[in-house]
């Protein structure tokens, strides 16, 4: 019996999959750009139970490789083609342990959808400010172990600010506990931060504490024209003063994205009457009852248009309108792949900086990829835009790609680090971006993260291969 075989021998039965044609949805990730192997996928039902497995694979030295949703861009829940390392997805695990709503925190395992996490808060009158357009699949140990962003980041900030607490069993099996949903607690080094965007390098996050915020009242969605890309940091600062800090999502979409998308899908609409070079989609919401929100929003939008910052603008007129706006923005990625697919480019600079880094990164394909389409968009109220470049319609897009890839992407990154910007806004790094972090990591910072690695996983049994080599 090989070491694998042993192992599972010491597992109960309910938990283990051999079965291939299940196993195969755990082994290729999302983008369908890598497919691993795996002997067996585990689905422990409860933090014993993933205590047992770690310490049982510790013993016998067989690598782990956690997996929440599998929607990660950079197949970090995927394991390697070795077949040496066993998924353990904690789908089993989803039950709520703990809702507060005094405190406005809630409590649960790992394995939750977070939709439904979502609508658990929603039921008692809150809201769970953490928004993805992957939320019907990804599960919150997930979303934690990658630091998730997403649309209210502006508002609400990154899975990590939003943790108050969490649960992880350690690459030697032994539980790391801190859970009480405290908002304040500086009882020492804030340990659960390590873990968090960790992509499962550390351990296996089995409980998660989350702040909850007041649910919105009011919720108004514009959607706005706009000619000249550099005024985008001046209509934020407005909106924001104006509406009182009310702007949830302030997001970007170039007007060859929606071009790219209008083309695909011929049941959607152009938004608005007039076309411009570029588009904001802003939302802001508030459980005020005293503001007026959408008297504010317009007459935001007056001010806007009166500047000369907007060319044209439209308040959602109802719900479905809001969601139709959305419909728009979230529909992009499948654009792209409607038009070949593209090369993404995932990068965050300081919002003073987005416009020019836009430009200048335009500058460089328009120089080095003729022809290639450019498909901007993203949370450009943190300052983080999607540079994705799609092959123009009279290029076989696969060879395209791969010339873009060798040829332009290194540009992209160099110039998002020339303005102190980072090559992975909210992605992480996974198995696909180990080299850009070796050449980009800030100062020191790889040297500590291999240090960290080492001491808490010396063994390096927790998803090996992804983000570094110790
Ligand atoms: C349509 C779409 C839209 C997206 N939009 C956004 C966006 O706006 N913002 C954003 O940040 N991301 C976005 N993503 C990326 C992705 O959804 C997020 O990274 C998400 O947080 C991953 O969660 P998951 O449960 O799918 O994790 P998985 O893909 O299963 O795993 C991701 C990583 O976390 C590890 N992991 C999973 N569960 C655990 C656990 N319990 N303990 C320890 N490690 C664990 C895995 O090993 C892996 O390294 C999007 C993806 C898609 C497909």
């Amino acid at each position: 019996m090989d070491i694998i075989q042993k192992a599972l021998a010491m597992l109960p039965g309910e938990i283990v999959t051999r079965d291939q044609e299940i196993i195969a949805a755990y082994t290729t990730d999302f983008r369908c750009q890598y497919t691993g192997a795996t002997k067996a996928l585990l689905r422990p039902r409860n933090t014993s139970e993933v205590g047992h497995i770690v310490r049982t694979c510790a013993e016998f030295g067989v690598p782990l490789v956690p997996h929440g949703g599998n929607t990660s861009y950079c197949t970090a829940a995927t394991p390697s083609q070795s077949g040496d390392e066993l998924v353990v997805s904690l789908e089993r695990m989803n039950r709520v342990r703990d809702l507060d709503t005094g405190n406005l925190s809630v409590t649960a395992d790992a394995g939750i959808i977070l939709s439904e996490l979502q609508r658990t808060a929603d039921d008692a009158g809150l809201l769970l400010p953490l928004s993805l357009g992957s939320q019907h699949s990804c599960r919150i140990g997930g979303n934690l172990s990658t630091n998730a962003g997403g649309i209210s980041v502006l508002r609400y900030g990154m899975a990590r600010d939003l943790t108050l607490g969490l649960e992880v069993v350690l690459p030697d099996g032994s539980l790391y506990s801190e859970l009480s949903p405290l908002r304040k607690n500086n009882s020492g080094y804030d340990v659960k931060q390590l873990f968090i965007g960790a992509e499962g390098t550390l351990g296996i996050i089995t409980a998660v504490s989350l702040k909850l915020a007041r649910k919105p009242s009011q919720t108004v969605t514009a959607f706005l024209a706009i000619d000249e890309i550099a005024s985008l940091a001046e209509i934020l600062g407005l909106a924001q003063v104006q509406t009182g800090e009310s702007i949830t999502s302030f997001e970007y979409i170039s007007g060859t994205s929606l071009q790219l998308l209008l083309a695909a899908r011929n049941e959607l609409r152009h938004p608005l009457q007039s076309r411009g070079s570029h588009y904001v989609l802003l939302e802001a919401a508030t459980a005020s009852p005293v503001l007026n929100l959408k008297e504010t929003v317009t007459g935001l939008l007056g001010e806007l248009l009166e500047r000369g910052l907007v060319t044209d603008g439209t308040i959602a007129a109802s719900g479905q309108q809001a969601a139709d706006f959305w419909h728009l923005r979230e529909s992009i990625p499948e654009a792209e792949v409607h038009h070949g697919g593209s090369v993404k480019h995932d990068i965050a600079v300081r919002t003073s900086r987005l416009a020019a880094f836009i430009q200048a990164a335009s500058e460089i394909v328009k120089r080095d990829a003729e022809g290639a389409v450019l498909s901007v968009y993203g949370h450009v109220g943190d300052g983080n835009v999607h540079f994705n470049i799609v092959a123009p319609p009279t290029a076989p897009a696969v060879p395209f790609k791969r010339q873009l890839e060798r040829d332009v992407s290194p540009k992209i990154y160099r110039l998002a680090a020339e303005m102190e910007g980072t090559f992975s806004a909210e992605y992480g790094i996974g198995r696909v971006k180990m080299d850009l972090l070796e050449r980009y990591g800030a100062g020191g910072k790889v040297e500590l993260m291999r240090r960290i690695k080492s001491a808490i996983d010396p063994s390096g049994t927790m998803n090996p291969g992804k983000i570094v080599i110790p």
